[in-house]
């Protein structure tokens, strides 16, 4: 493939094109969230100026056309995850919403309806954000069942021979995973660990969050996935809309997480009869615009091309590994990690805090701290660290800046 033409891509960011303390803003945030194109702005413009309406409950044409520009958004965003006719796609807040959706949706079902029941496993990973434990933890309490770590090693890294142990003492009804550690740049071996867990009788969940805007799983090609979460706001769409795709029939099992209107076909004073997918587990109006942008966001992405965009990142990683080493006692988290379009790294003496407040004076943004993945990082023996992350945008230059800041960092408070 042809190399990313960044400079082309870079100029349809217009939060990118501002002077940061009197620096040109080098944006190293990505992982948190990434900002939007034009095309992406112009698509919720035109929404919110000719089309923006309640879906589905009205006749008139405005209500018409927010609906068809809902589906056609439902419709690309099943295009851009590979989804087959077996799979569907439900529109949700976030990652955060969508995997509440999952583990609250199968305990939530009650007697004889819940799939997890007293003495199941649940089995996550331990490189996971807390949106993919915290719900487990709570699912456990709810359900009866067990939850049970699949650890990382000293290096971070998952091993499927651990997964096959943990399988073999039965009872695992759900297999938990990231496709991509936030706090780390980890990418597990997550195809062979879904087939461990499924062929064991698992339902399996991927959180696809973080590789969203470059390496997002082909459902196609992931017969054992069952879930899979991400963000928009983490693939150039808008804040406050995501998606659970997954296989039907694994949906079918959700209890929905929000009741109330148009996830109904027929309701009564003491019952209803819940709507066939996905409107089952779409209770309430949704983000629409919030849809229509998301979409925008997957052309856009697929417009650049998904592997051009890959191999920039890997090279900006490469760049960042590289240069942070080189600076004395400066320790980087899973160096190994090479398709990771983040970095973490530690400054022994430096309070991550501060590296980031310095970067932020020279106009370089990243984020410092736990990263929403505590156990982790106490499990890896490292605490708080600082995190650049990259998009299609970002420069070798941007990288040279960080590297100088950290080094610079160094030098002043260490
Ligand atoms: N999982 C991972 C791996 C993430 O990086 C994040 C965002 N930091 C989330 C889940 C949660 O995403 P959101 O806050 O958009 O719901």
């Amino acid at each position: 493939h042809t190399p990313l033409p960044v400079a082309e891509l870079r100029v349809q960011f217009p939060i990118l094109a501002q002077a940061i303390h009197g620096h040109p803003l080098a944006y190293l945030d990505n992982a948190a969230s990434t900002p939007m194109p034009l095309p992406v702005l112009q698509a919720l413009e035109t929404f919110e100026t000719q089309q923006r309406a309640n879906i589905h409950r009205g006749v008139h044409t405005l209500s018409q056309r927010a609906t068809d520009a809902f589906d056609a958004a439902r419709a690309t965003l099943k295009d851009y995850l590979g989804a087959t006719a077996e799979h569907e796609l439900v529109f949700t807040s976030g990652t955060t919403e969508a995997l509440n959706l999952v583990a609250q949706g199968l305990w939530a079902g009650g007697p004889g309806h819940a799939w997890l029941r007293p003495s199941d496993r649940i089995i996550v990973s331990g490189l996971e954000h807390h949106a993919n434990l915290l719900p487990w933890q709570h699912a456990a309490r709810m359900s009866g069942a067990q939850l049970d770590i699949l650890l990382p090693d000293a290096e971070g890294r998952l091993h499927e021979a651990d997964l096959a142990a943990l399988l073999d003492v039965g009872g695992a009804r759900v297999f938990a995973v990231t496709a991509c550690a936030n706090a780390t740049g980890e990418r597990p071996p997550y195809e062979a660990l879904l087939r461990l867990a499924r062929q064991a009788g698992a339902l399996t969940v991927l959180d696809a969050a973080q590789v969203a805007a470059h390496g997002t799983p082909v459902l196609a090609q992931l017969p054992d996935c069952d879930f899979l979460a991400l963000s928009g706001h983490k693939m150039h769409g808008p804040l406050g809309i995501g998606v659970l795709a997954g296989r039907r029939e694994a949906l079918e099992r959700l209890h929905p997480l929000r009741l109330g209107g148009d996830m109904v076909e027929q309701a009564s004073y003491h019952g209803a009869r819940y709507a066939a997918l996905p409107a089952r587990l779409e209770g309430g109006t949704p983000n629409i615009a919030g849809a229509v942008g998301l979409a925008a966001a997957a052309r856009f992405i697929d417009q650049a091309g998904r592997a051009a965009i890959g191999a920039h990142l890997q090279a900006l990683r490469a760049q960042a590994v590289a240069g942070l080493q080189a600076i004395p006692d400066v320790r980087v988290l899973s160096p190994h990690a090479t398709d990771a379009a983040l970095i973490a790294f530690t400054v022994p003496g430096v309070h991550p805090h501060d590296v980031g407040q310095l970067l932020d004076e020279a106009g370089v943004a990243v984020r410092t701290g736990h990263h929403c993945a505590q156990p982790l990082l106490e499990h890896l023996g490292c605490g708080p660290t600082t995190r650049a992350s990259f998009a299609l945008f970002n420069t070798a230059d941007e990288v040279e800046r960080l590297i100088a800041g950290v080094a610079r960092a160094r030098e002043l408070l260490q």
